[in-house]
């Protein structure tokens, strides 16, 4: 390991082992609170296509949150739409929303799950179906609300006929109310795609200020709208941080404003895990219109670097050995923006990336990212986590 590595390798098992500490318990003034039934902290709702679902701009992203008693803050604040996946915590996330909506009424909820597919394998359909299945048992449901092909990466995989029929399997047997999937990468192309398919009721997609084919992207999402597709925004906080080396952090009120200016996006689902971080996005959920201090913050944002990946797809024609540069971008922002260092090493371990993904490469040929990033350190900085046992990480 060069020497680099090693610096970033310590860095990084350090901050695993900083983040692995307690989750936090201090006191919220939602924290214990009943239900709201105050008219002036109701939070405005907006219906997701054709599922009829209405639901509050704000909802929860379940992700990252391991602490029950901010799943009840969130619920007791007047959030009803929860979105986890079959990966995230490896199920944990699943049980804990498992446990915590067990004695709720099924109205006042409704759950997203995500399964990603591996449509590589022979025995695709069977996996799937177990996927769901144990989704649905670690969440004791019957159903979820909607259910994501997960992480949907082109169109080949949006409009693959093995996907298709298990994800119409799933909705004819009624454990899935509403089909949809998520996606980072080409994301015009991929909600056209999904539009002439027919059978996508919803998108996850990601959706923020730095977004450089915000035009594009908002033209696709309109035509999806007008197809009677629902649209969730996720990555609304482009990393969740205010500079590149991740000392700030960013207003996230700010960024959740500017995405509820688009009236096609439904809610967001920011992946806030504290008390103070929810009543910052409750603070804008309340007061939601962007207002000129928030275009100023963001407008002095755009142009700097932060940690969000436009997923241009440059970076991939440009390396020499063909690396995912954008998958792994994606988690280097997870353990150095989310400070979640598993999810950044499944992440890697699911791409089979190696520790030393560079090795072997004198100069690197990726010279036109459209985030301005210095791809080959930032991988250096983050695949050697690949080898850090996962019970140091949180
Ligand atoms: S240094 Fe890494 S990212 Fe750059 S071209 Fe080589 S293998 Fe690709
Ligand atoms: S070139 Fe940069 S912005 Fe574009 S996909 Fe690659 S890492 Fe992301």
């Amino acid at each position: 390991m060069r020497n680099i590595n090693r610096r970033k390798f310590l860095s990084i098992s350090a901050l695993a082992g900083a983040s692995a500490v307690v989750p936090q318990m201090t006191g919220s003034k939602y924290a214990m609170a009943a239900p709201v039934d105050d008219a002036d902290k109701k939070i405005v709702t907006r219906v997701l296509g054709k599922t009829g679902m209405e639901i509050p701009i704000l909802s929860m992203g379940v992700m990252r949150a391991d602490n029950p008693a901010v799943v009840r803050a969130a619920y007791n604040s007047g959030l009803t739409h929860f979105d986890t996946a079959h990966g995230y915590q490896n199920g944990k996330n699943e049980e804990m929303l498992g446990v915590f909506f067990k004695d709720k009424d099924r109205n006042t909820f409704t759950i997203a799950t995500k399964g990603k597919a591996n449509l590589k394998s022979d025995n695709f359909e069977q996996d799937y179906e177990e996927l769901l299945n144990t989704s649905l048992r670690r969440l004791q449901m019957d159903y979820v609300d909607i259910f994501y092909a997960h992480a949907i990466g082109n169109t080949g995989e949006v409009n693959n006929p093995r996907l298709i029929k298990m994800l119409k399997k799933f909705k004819d047997e009624g454990k899935i109310k509403h089909i949809g999937f998520s996606t980072h990468a080409h994301k015009p192309a991929q909600i056209d795609e999904a539009i002439a398919t027919g059978i996508y009721e919803v998108c996850l997609v990601s959706y923020n200020f730095k977004l450089d084919i915000l035009p594009e992207l908002d033209a696709a999402i309109q035509r999806g709208v007008d197809a009677g597709m629902g649209f969730v925004a996720m990555k609304s906080m482009a990393g969740g941080v205010a500079d590149a080396d991740a000392t700030s952090k960013i207003n996230g009120a700010a960024c959740l404003r500017w995405v509820w200016q688009n009236k096609n996006i439904t809610t967001a689902i920011p992946g806030f895990t504290s008390f103070d971080l929810l009543d910052n996005c409750l603070e804008a959920a309340h007061s939601p219109k962007l207002g000129e201090w928030d275009i100023k913050y963001l407008a002095g944002l755009k142009e700097k670097e932060l940690l969000y990946c436009q997923n241009c797809g440059n970076c991939v024609k440009e390396c020499s050995k063909h690396l995912p540069v954008p998958d792994i971008m994606r988690a280097y922002m997870y353990n150095y923006g989310y400070k979640y260092p598993s999810l950044s090493k499944d992440t890697l371990t699911e791409l089979a990336i190696a520790s030393n993904a560079c090795s072997g490469c004198k100069k690197c040929t990726v010279t036109h990212c459209s985030s301005g990033f210095n791809v080959a350190a930032k991988i250096a900085a983050i695949t050697p986590i690949v080898n850090v046992p996962s019970h140091f990480l949180a």
